[in-house]
């Protein structure tokens, strides 16, 4: 397990859990029964878009929608670990929908099962005593794996916790100006920027050097 995770307090779960990219892991004491769930925010229209077109990951800055977090505020993915692969083996149970738990025709399990019991309880009980809750190292926010002990009881890294999403963009100089210039796109991860800056060096000739940078949402 991950040194940074951190048993989340009462009056502290929902924020957490809702923050668009959570990973909570549940404890009934009475039975000992333990669930790990991750909660993923929905994609705004604009990065569906964007991803049909091969731009994974994208989002228009100028979205009037979402500007440029590419969220779907309040609709979230629920999924649960099956496996012992803690980044992979997860299975979706089902739809948060501003608050309503369901499951829906992708669902792997039914309502009788152990794990959507379990969250159906959960998401209308965030702050109870009767359970126990943690996050695993990872922030609610963004995702990203936590890297400073101040945010262990929060479970929010400090670039979220100020209130900025970090986002990343691709800038590239394209004239004999030198200058840095970007296009509307912001993407989650850096990773997924730097797979645009690839493909848009290989098919725009003039671009000289492209970059990735940061940018607070
Ligand atoms: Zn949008
Ligand atoms: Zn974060």
């Amino acid at each position: 397990m991950n040194e940074m995770r951190g048993l989340l307090a009462s009056g502290t779960r929902e924020k957490y859990a809702l923050g668009g990219h959570a990973t909570i892991t549940t404890e009934n004491p009475a039975t000992g029964n333990r669930f790990t769930f991750k909660i993923d925010v929905a994609s705004c229209e604009c990065v569906q878009k964007l991803e049909s077109w091969g731009r994974k990951g994208a989002a228009k800055k100028d979205c009037t929608l979402c500007n440029g977090s590419g969220r779907k505020t309040g609709l979230y993915f629920v999924k649960v670990l099956v496996g012992p692969d803690n980044q992979n083996s997860y299975a979706y149970i089902g739809l948060l929908d501003k608050g309503a738990f369901m499951l829906t025709k992708n669902s792997k399990f039914d309502d009788a099962a152990p794990s959507v019991r379990a969250f159906a309880w959960v998401a209308k009980h965030w702050e109870s005593d009767e359970m126990n809750v943690w996050h695993e190292g990872s922030c609610g926010i963004c995702g990203r794996k936590l890297t400073v002990p101040e945010s262990i009881s929060s479970g929010i890294g400090p670039v979220c916790a100020a209130g900025g999403l970090l986002m990343f963009k691709v800038e590239v100089i394209a004239d004999n100006s030198g200058q840095w210039v970007g296009n509307s796109l912001t993407f989650d991860s850096r990773e997924a920027a730097e797979a645009y800056g690839v493909d848009l060096f290989s098919r725009w000739t003039a671009v000289r050097e492209w970059r990735v940078v940061e940018v607070a949402q």
